[in-house]
């Protein structure tokens, strides 16, 4: 992966609000029983809606159980970010019928060698169960190890109302 502009100390306390969360999830659900993933935005400006949701395509060849970006869409992701001024603040992903931990497989991804590649991004893991979120955590790496905390369901149940 690309090193990005760090999003910096402030993103560590970026709350990403319930409806853009939603849009995640129902992507994630549409994508099961394959991992879904991609990332979430964040305009550095104020706009009126700063988050963009931008899903990737799963290029894992055991998409089942792994996802991960091709190295060209992640280039683009890159690239349109700089253009728009905006910050990558998260990376998302799917498990399908299994629990939302962080795994030994996402911790490796997302710092090999125990170093963060994506310092100040948040990785959000979401489990999918027949199609339908169950719960879901994210993780950011603080003070040397990644800290997982799992997102309330009233967080995102919500959005099966709609
Ligand atoms: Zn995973």
């Amino acid at each position: 992966m690309l090193a990005l502009r760090g999003g910096g100390p402030e993103a560590l306390s970026r709350e990403i609000p319930p409806e853009v969360l939603a849009r995640v999830m129902r992507h994630l659900e549409g994508t099961w029983p394959r991992e879904g993933c991609g990332v979430i935005l964040q305009a550095r400006a104020g706009e009126e809606d700063p988050w963009r949701v931008l899903p990737l395509p799963n290029v894992s060849p055991t998409p089942r159980v792994a996802y991960a970006f091709a190295p060209e869409a992640w280039l683009q992701v890159c690239r349109e970010a700089e253009a728009r001024q905006e910050a990558v603040v998260c990376v998302f992903h799917s498990h399908v019928d299994t629990a939302a931990v962080f795994s030994a497989e996402d911790r490796l991804q997302a710092a090999p060698e125990g170093i963060p590649l994506l310092p100040g991004v948040s990785y959000l893991v979401v489990a999918i169960q027949d199609g339908r979120v169950t719960s879901a955590s994210t993780s950011e790496w603080k003070q040397g190890d990644f800290q997982t905390v799992p997102i309330p369901a009233s967080d995102f149940r919500f959005e099966k109302a709609l």
